[in-house]
């Protein structure tokens, strides 16, 4: 059955890929007529990598910029310390979504998959055996019968409004104004963070240009009203208190601390992702990370039901899953937000937090939340290991002689179980086991994971899981 998923964006480029991946027959349509030259984020953090490097590409978002060994949480003067994390992947690497986007659009074209670009989904109608979308391009309406629809369509999902699927939350607070310019003097505005007389602005060199940010002082009357580079100059002015002269504009925008989720992910033949299924504060810089883990949970279970061998309830665990972990980054990011208020009375709470976020375990802790590492899914079967519904870590394995690892086995994006000989495992579900060693872990028995990557079962000598554990891991997750 085909899958159209709406939007080229992150969310969209990620999950298309998940599913030819999977065998599965995908298209891809955005309404723009090319990708977008504006350039929302900059960096992409350690889980985001993890799961590209169990794809195999991580390298080539590598090869693109530098790593710092540090993210952010809520206070820019007290950057986190990721090396803290266990991780292969301890930095935030600085990209641009743009280039994030190309990098992931060239992967899909090479697993078979072009985008439709200038082609906007208008309407659609869903019914027992399928989808039928309404597919505006060219000046031509066409309907286009699919077995899914995956709305990847950004904030303001058409996807997600047409499917009837609510989106509540907090509406927006506040609104910060953003412009991507040149600056008339280059030293007129130091690099990083200015405490003005009546604010602070952030400046990030780009190449060609500045991106200067800061807060808009009162709430637009119309939300959608272009911004101008008349009024984002008297605000900067404004706030620094002196004039720093603005040219060449070449993209001004505002955005909002307002903070929803829908309130369903899978709504029959329809499923969101990314933005279209939350948005949040942008504290943290994270809604490319999040909308590439929402599209690689998503993958493999669309797949499945698609293809037909899913088992009873794999694309409804997509929405407890990951809704919940949508909620932690709405409850993180709007936590954030607030410490970062610009209001004196809140100087006591930021001591506070910054002092607990020194603490080794904390500073961990944070360093989990804000990147996503730390993300665990309820693995359903009983058990305590640590590693259970967490991203199996990345060991090194010795497979026939031969040296590998579970990123490498995960590249074809199937279930993997993997035996150390210990114990004659039984299998089954289109699971791919391997007879492997493990220096790493010579207790190990046997882990069973995800396509994924999260551990779905383990067991070790120390921690011996019964046969009938890893059955039902394996009915659970993939049938059979
Ligand atoms: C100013 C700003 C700065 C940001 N900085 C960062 C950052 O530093 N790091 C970070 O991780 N995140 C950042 N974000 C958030 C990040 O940009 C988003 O979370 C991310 O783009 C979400 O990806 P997505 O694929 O869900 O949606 P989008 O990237 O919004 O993609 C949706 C796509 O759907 C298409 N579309 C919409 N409707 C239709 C339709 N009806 N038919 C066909 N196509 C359609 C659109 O054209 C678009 O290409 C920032 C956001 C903003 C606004």
């Amino acid at each position: 059955m085909r899958v159209m998923v709406v939007g080229a964006g992150p969310a969209g480029l990620m999950l298309a890929a998940e599913l030819a991946l999977a065998g599965v027959e995908v298209t891809v349509v955005d309404r723009l007529p090319r990708r977008s030259p504006y350039c929302r984020g900059f960096t992409l953090g350690a889980r985001s990598l993890e799961l590209l490097d169990r794809r195999g590409v991580a390298g080539r978002f590598l090869a693109e910029g530098p790593t710092v060994p540090y993210g952010m949480f809520a206070d820019p003067s007290r950057p986190l310390d990721l090396t803290m994390m266990d991780t292969d992947h301890p930095y935030t690497l600085g990209i641009a979504q743009t280039r994030v986007e190309e990098l992931l659009e060239e992967w899909l074209a090479e697993l078979g998959v072009a985008v439709r670009w200038g082609s906007e989904v208008t309407g659609f109608h869903q019914d027992d055996d399928g989808v039928e979308v309404t597919v505006q391009a060219g000046g031509e309406r066409r309907l286009e019968r699919v077995g899914y629809l995956a709305g990847c369509d950004g904030s303001r999902s058409l996807v997600r409004r047409q499917a009837g699927i609510g989106f509540p939350g907090t509406p927006a607070t506040g609104y910060g104004l953003l412009a991507d310019v040149e600056l008339a003097d280059p030293e007129s505005l130091p690099f990083g963070v200015t405490e003005g007389e009546h604010g602070t602005v952030f400046a990030i060199p780009r190449p060609g240009y500045v991106r200067i940010v800061l807060d808009e002082p009162e709430p637009p009357a119309d939300r959608d009203e272009p911004v101008r580079l008349s009024s984002f100059q008297e605000v900067l002015d404004a706030v620094l208190g002196r004039r720093v002269e603005l040219v060449n504009p070449r993209w001004l925008t505002r955005f909002s601390d307002a903070a929803r989720q829908a309130d369903r992910y899978v709504a029959g033949r329809v499923v969101l992702a990314g933005d279209s299924a939350h948005i949040h504060p942008p504290a943290g810089a994270t809604g490319v990370n999040v909308a590439l883990a929402d599209a690689v949970n998503l993958g493999w279970k669309l797949a499945a039901t698609a293809l037909g061998h899913a088992p009873g309830g794999l694309l409804g665990s997509y929405h407890t899953e990951r809704h919940e972990a949508g909620a932690r980054v709405l409850r993180t990011t709007r936590a954030q937000a607030l410490l970062g208020r610009r209001d004196p009375g809140l100087d006591p709470l930021r001591d506070l937090f910054g002092e607990l976020a020194e603490l080794p375990p904390v500073g961990r802790h944070l360093a989990e939340l804000a990147t996503g590492v730390g993300t665990r899914y309820d693995p359903v079967i009983p058990g305590d290991h640590p590693w259970l519904g967490r991203l199996t870590p990345n060991l090194k394995l010795v497979v026939h002689g031969g040296h590998t690892c579970v990123a490498e086995l995960l590249r074809p994006a199937r279930p993997v179980l993997l035996t150390t000989g210990r114990r004659t495992l039984p299998t089954g579900g289109g699971v791919v086991a391997h007879h492997v060693s493990c220096p790493e872990l010579p207790e190990l028995e046997g882990v069973l994971i995800r396509p994924d990557g999260h551990t779905a079962w383990i067991s070790t000598a120390t921690d011996p899981q019964p046969d009938e554990t890893l059955a039902m891991a394996v009915a659970t997750w993939f049938g059979g």
